[in-house]
């Protein structure tokens, strides 16, 4: 392996602690603790250990937090209604629904993704997906930035890769992934991000018909596709930057959409998975909620 590891986890644990420090002189300031609600309907064995570790890491910042459960069976007006009680419960700064949403049995109407996102307060939407802050993502004026994209922003910036000028390739579409990390590395200066944009970004998806070679054109190449290890090492131009999103269990392993050996051979760096991505998502979600309540605490 020729590559840098880009270790995820421990700047995840250097921003976790910068958040804890801010959460610690809010509460100074006389404020009281931030709090974040987690929705998590049904029983995916993944969604739980995400919720679980989301609840963790708000511990251990200093952060409330809340889960309410609810069962598979929930129907869309009870989880719109559970909604709009942490809407308007002022203890709550942050609310974030845990997806995907389970399909539900029998004959009832679906939960709907979309119209369970809209219905959280916008100031109170620490994942960034309400279309006020998608909208205000767009026009270079963020309110939160969505964890995932935001989290790579600050490892670009935290390992010194420059983005400005470079041509950065996301494979995926995404609106939670791939879509705002286009836009937020496409802004003109570093609206979204300590000095991480103005990169010439081109988005590849499950049409592009030549993966391969728009892959091949990326200074940083972003894999965000849900695909085990479909980057392959002959897809990386020498000495590229790439970033692994995906998180795919492959049997008793869990494995990138890169094929990690293969680009460490070619890449100057590269995120592994465990241990790159993943972990600042949660970080930066902190970084939301922390910021939710200062919003709405008048800061
Ligand atoms: P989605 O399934 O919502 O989107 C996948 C994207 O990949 C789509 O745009 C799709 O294209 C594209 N795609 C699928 N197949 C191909 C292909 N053969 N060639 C090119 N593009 C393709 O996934 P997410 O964005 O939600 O997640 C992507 C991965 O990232 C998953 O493994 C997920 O688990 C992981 N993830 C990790 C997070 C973390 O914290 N590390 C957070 C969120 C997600 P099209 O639009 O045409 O269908």
């Amino acid at each position: 392996m020729s590559a840098t590891r880009l270790d995820g986890k421990k700047i995840a644990l250097k921003i976790r602690a910068e958040v804890a420090q801010s959460v610690q002189k809010f509460v100074e300031d006389g404020n009281a603790a931030p709090k974040l609600a987690a929705v998590l309907v049904g029983d995916d064995p993944a969604s739980q250990v995400y919720v679980r570790n989301k609840e963790r890491a708000c511990e251990k910042a200093g952060i409330a937090s809340r889960l309410d459960r609810m069962p598979a069976s929930t129907t869309p007006a009870e989880l719109l209604a559970r909604i709009d009680e942490l809407n308007s419960d002022q203890s709550v700064n942050g609310i974030l629904v845990q997806l995907p949403l389970p399909q539900i049995e029998g004959d009832g109407p679906a939960l709907d993704e979309r119209e369970v996102l809209d219905a959280i307060d916008p100031l109170k939407d620490v994942d960034a997906f309400s279309p006020i802050n998608v909208g205000l993502l767009m026009q270079g004026r963020p309110r939160f930035l969505p964890c995932t994209p935001h989290g790579i922003v600050q490892m670009l910036h935290r390992c010194d890769i420059e983005t400005a000028g470079k041509h950065v390739v996301v494979v995926g579409r995404s609106e939670i992934v791939g879509k705002p990390m286009a836009m937020m590395l496409a802004q003109k200066d570093s609206t979204c991000g300590p000095q991480t944009a103005n990169a010439t970004v081109t988005i590849a998806h499950s049409r592009t018909s030549n993966l391969k070679e728009v892959c091949l054109s990326a200074d940083i190449l972003i894999a965000a596709v849900g695909r085990p290890e479909m980057i392959r090492g002959d897809m990386i131009r020498p000495g590229a930057v790439v970033v692994d999103v995906g998180i795919n269990r492959v049997g008793d392993r869990l494995v990138g959409d890169v094929a990690f050996d293969e680009a460490a051979e070619t890449a100057s760096a590269i995120t592994p998975v465990p241990g790159g991505v993943g972990p600042l998502t949660i970080a930066m979600l902190l970084h939301n909620t922390l910021l939710a309540a200062k919003l709405q605490s008048g800061q």
